[in-house]
This record gives C-alpha cells, structure tokens and sequence, in this order.
C-alpha cells in the first residue's frame, strides 16, 4: 500500500465519518444516548489535523496512530473499541510487502482484539455485526484468490447485510442494552458507523 493509497484511505474515512455524523447521531438518539455522530466525527477531525503526518508514517505505524487519536478523542464505548480495531490492524502487519491476504490477515486481528476488548461477538447489534462478516468473506476471497474489485464487492455486500441485520436484533451489549426488546426495530450505530468505513477503504482500494 503507498503513501497516496494510505492517505486516500483515511481521508475517505474521515471525510464519510463527517458526512454522516448527523445519521450516526440519529440512530444513536433512538437507542443509545445520541452522541455516536458527534463522537466519531471529534475523532475523525483530530485525525484530519494530523493526516499529512499521519499518510507519511509506515502503514502499520500510522494505522496505530490513527487508532490512538481515536481513543484519546472519541468518547464512550466506542472510541476504545475502534483504536483497538486500528491499533491492533497496525500491529499485525510486518515489514510488508503490504499486499491483500497481508491487509486482510491485520483487518482479522483487529476485529479479534475489538471483540476481546468489548467482550462482544457477532449477533448482539453492534459494529461487529458488520466487522465479523466483512473479515470472514475477505478471508475467504484471499483464499480464492479474488482482485481486488472482487475483494470489495465481497466487502460491500457483507456490510450491507450485516448492517441490516442489527435492525431486527435484541442488544445485549453496550447502551442500548438497556432498552432490551425496545432495541428492535432500529439499526445500530456503530455497525452503521463501521459500514460507512468499509465503503470508504473499498472505494479508495478501487480508485488506485
Ligand atoms: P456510547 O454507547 O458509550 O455512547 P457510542 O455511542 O459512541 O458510545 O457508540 C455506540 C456503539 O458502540 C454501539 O452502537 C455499538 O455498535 C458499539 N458498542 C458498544 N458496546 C460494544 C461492545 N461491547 N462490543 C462491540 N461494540 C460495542
Ligand atoms: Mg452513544
């Protein structure tokens, strides 16, 4: 992965986390306390600050800077949970090269350690929900052998369904535990926070 593909990524990230933080904060206000948007975008900003510096460090250096700007200015549940996702990417890739089963095999940690840290798993409305499939299809199209068009569009279709899936779910973790049946009906958003991230990471792979 190059400088201009790492940068592109994470402004894209950046740039859709801000796009959408109304939508985040919406969903969070139905059941959670309504800061989702307004949390990942604090983080989002901080990382946009820093992104020439950030875009010139080794990727998994500045996957883990990136993670701990996000710990240190997103506040609740899931600032932590999403700079572990980035922190432990960045410390599951060595020396390179950085090609798809290398990105895929960091992406699975992450996703491991954001399971182990919120001591969560797929099924119980979270960003799980999304993360766990889009890892598990990625794993499978490295294994086929998939280009990267088809390693998106795995990608894509997994968050899109996961994500959609949380509307029906019960959560058991996190806030809108609290509301226990009262969750149903109503996406959850950090899957939709993890959805907007997908798209954008695909959208960048495909654009270099
Ligand atoms: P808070 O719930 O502290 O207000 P946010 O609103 O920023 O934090 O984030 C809420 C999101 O965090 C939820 O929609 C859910 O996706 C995610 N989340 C919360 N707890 C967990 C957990 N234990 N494991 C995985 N994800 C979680
Ligand atoms: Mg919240």
């Amino acid at each position: 992965m190059s400088d201009e593909l790492l940068r592109s990524a994470l402004g894209a990230v950046i740039e859709t986390v801000r796009a959408h933080a109304d939508l985040l904060t919406e969903l969070d206000s139905a059941i959670g306390d309504g800061d989702h948007g307004y949390n990942m975008k604090r983080g989002c900003d901080a990382a946009a600050e820093k992104l020439d510096a950030l875009s010139a460090e080794p990727l998994p250096r500045a996957l883990q800077t990136f993670g701990m700007t996000l710990v240190s200015k997103i506040g609740g549940a899931s600032g932590p949970l999403y700079g572990t996702l980035f922190m432990t990417a960045g410390k599951a890739l060595g020396d390179g090269p950085y090609d798809a089963a290398a990105l895929v095999a960091a992406l699975d940690a992450g996703v491991e350690g954001v399971a182990a840290r919120g001591k969560s798993t797929a099924g119980e409305k979270t960003m799980l929900d999304v993360l766990m499939p889009v890892a598990a299809t990625l794993k499978d199209g490295v294994a086929r052998g998939d280009d990267v068009p088809a390693l998106c569009a795995r990608a894509r279709k997994a968050a899109d369904e996961g994500l959609e899936a949380t509307r029906a779910m019960t959560a058991t973790k996190g806030r809108a535990a609290f509301l226990g049946d009262r969750s149903a009906g109503h996406l959850d958003p950090g899957a939709q926070s993890s959805n907007l991230i997908v798209h954008a990471v695909c959208n960048a792979m495909e654009e270099s």
